[in-house]
């Protein structure tokens, strides 16, 4: 295959990023090839389906659809011809150990409501908290997400000037739980806040407070679903990236990023095949991108060696019954969760882990046979560190079926007539993520956000990077806004 000698970009992966990246690069005026060593595009954000069910395999929470819209204004597209979204009246619906049902409603007023009444907390606390994630954000949001932390220039903006002197105010120096608790008295409200620390594969009893930003996210801009699913963001965004002349090449595995003697990109290998590039944007994990297609190059170790995010356990089952008492998103709270998340610290799993069911057939009908469901039933697990996973996975399903059928007084097990399973060793066979973790190193520690890797290499010229293990994070936002900060000034 040849390619013109000028312009040209290759982008390492078919990722949600690598695409948004590629996408960037074609409205920059690169002739864009981007490699994907699986047959099909969007990484974690694929799609499974069987017996007449369909499922996201991946993500499900949705938030900040902007920046998916964003790709399409680039072309000067309607975002609208293509990919669609409805906001959701709820961002979840939470059984509690206790038997408590909550209902975490869209507008604030009615979720204040509904926590002063389920669970014995307050309205003007949970405003208040609301309040201080607001806060958070608008201090954190210009310097850590929106920019490139590792440029100079980021620091000499008046806006990063006037959030430097409200650092204070973003609560690094205590974890997320020990805010949790100062705000309310009630263990389930704690539990609440606590959760949104799982968005990014964290520890609420080690995360630094300023994760409490992510509230903000859902309450103050909603959380959405898109039509047809989630899968639907990776096939419309393949499909703009085809019609503005984006190449896409399955089955090709990129083994080496190659450069000259003067540490200048010269492209990359793959298939055992040279392609010649003038820049890369490496969408790989970065940690596998060092390892395996830099070997020569000594690696940054202190940003690669910090403790990665955990990773998951998913269960789709396809379910032959419906449930009135389940919504989109539901959530069954363990009765302790410092036990759980000190069990994932320990690299197994708890024996009352907090289940998470995503069944999108509760929006999109067509993901299930009539009177079914599409049970996506996920837990958070320790990433792979070669774990007895057989073992771990078989005592997890037993208890997950247990604690299920229980709660909702049916025999879930009866009922289940398709099965297929993604744990972390598969997440990182899949997407050629280290140690499966979902979202790259762990922001545990408070320091975190500047022991992400940059999105520009320091080392060799023309060299990007972009997606979940770099900075600004993981999770469909920040990747997406990975892909823009990394080709910003290319
Ligand atoms: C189970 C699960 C649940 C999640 N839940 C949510 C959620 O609810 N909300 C949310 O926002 N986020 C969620 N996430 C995280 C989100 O999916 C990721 O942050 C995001 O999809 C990351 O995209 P990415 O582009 O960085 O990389 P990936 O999706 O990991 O894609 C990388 C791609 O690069 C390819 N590749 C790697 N190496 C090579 C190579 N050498 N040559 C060629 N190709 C290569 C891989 O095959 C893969 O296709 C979840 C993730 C998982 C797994």
């Amino acid at each position: 295959m040849k390619f013109p000698k000028h312009q040209k970009a290759i982008i390492i992966g078919a990722g949600i990023a690598g695409i948004a990246a590629a996408i960037r690069l074609k409205a920059k005026g690169y002739d864009v090839t981007v490699f994907e060593r699986n047959a099909y595009p969007g990484g974690k954000l694929s799609e499974i389906s069987g017996n007449g069910f369909r499922f996201d395999a991946g993500p499900s929470l949705f938030t900040m659809p902007q920046y998916v819209d964003e790709l399409f204004l680039l072309h000067k597209k309607n975002p609208r011809d293509y990919f669609n979204y409805k906001k959701l009246n709820n961002t979840g619906i939470y059984f509690y150990a206790d038997g408590t049902r909550m209902v975490a409603h869209s507008n604030a007023q009615n979720f204040a409501q509904e926590m002063e009444e389920k669970l014995n907390t307050p309205a003007e606390y949970v405003f208040q908290f609301l309040e201080k994630s607001k806060t958070i954000f608008n201090i954190t949001y210009h310097v850590f997400l929106e920019r490139s932390i590792h440029r100079l220039s980021t620091y000499l903006r008046w806006a990063t000037v006037k959030s430097v002197f409200n650092f204070h105010k973003i609560e690094a120096f205590k974890t997320m739980n020990d805010v949790s608790k100062e705000m309310f008295e009630d263990y389930r409200a704690q539990q609440y806040f606590n959760r949104y620390a799982t968005y990014n594969g964290s520890n609420p009893f080690k995360a630094p407070a300023t994760l409490h930003v992510i509230p903000h996210l859902e309450h103050a801009f909603g959380a959405f679903i898109p039509e047809g699913g989630m899968y639907s963001i990776t096939k419309s965004l393949v499909k703009l990236a085809n019609e503005v002349g984006v190449e896409f090449i399955y089955h090709s595995n990129v083994e080496e990023i190659i450069y000259d003697h003067k540490k200048n990109i010269s492209g990359v290998k793959a298939n055992g095949t040279f392609y010649a590039a003038e820049k890369v944007v490496s969408n790989m994990d970065m940690v596998y991108t060092y390892r395996k297609l830099l070997p020569k190059i000594k690696a940054p170790e202190k940003i690669l060696t910090q403790e990665k995010s955990s990773s998951a356990l998913i269960f789709y089952w396809g379910i032959n019954k419906t449930f009135n008492t389940l919504d989109l998103h539901n959530f069954f709270f363990t009765s302790n969760y410092q036990k759980e998340f000190n069990a994932i610290e320990k690299g197994t799993i708890d024996e009352d882990p907090t289940i998470y069911i995503n069944i999108t057939s509760k929006e999109v009908p067509e993901d299930a046979p009539l009177n079914a469901e599409n049970w996506f039933v996920m837990i958070n697990v320790p990433n792979n560190n070669g774990q007895n996973w057989d073992e771990l996975i078989s005592v997890a399903r037993k208890n997950i079926i247990d604690k299920i059928s229980k709660r909702l007084n049916v025999d879930i097990e009866s009922h289940i007539v398709f099965e297929e399973i993604l744990d972390p060793r598969k997440i990182e066979m899949k997407t050629s993520s280290f140690k499966g973790a979902l979202y790259g190193n762990s922001s545990n520690n408070k320091y975190a956000a500047f022991l992400r890797h940059a999105n520009k290499s320091n080392i060799l010229n023309g060299l990007y990077f972009c997606g979940g293990s770099v900075h600004p994070g993981g999770g469909i936002p920040l990747a997406l806004l990975s892909a823009k900060i990394a080709t910003e000034n290319l």
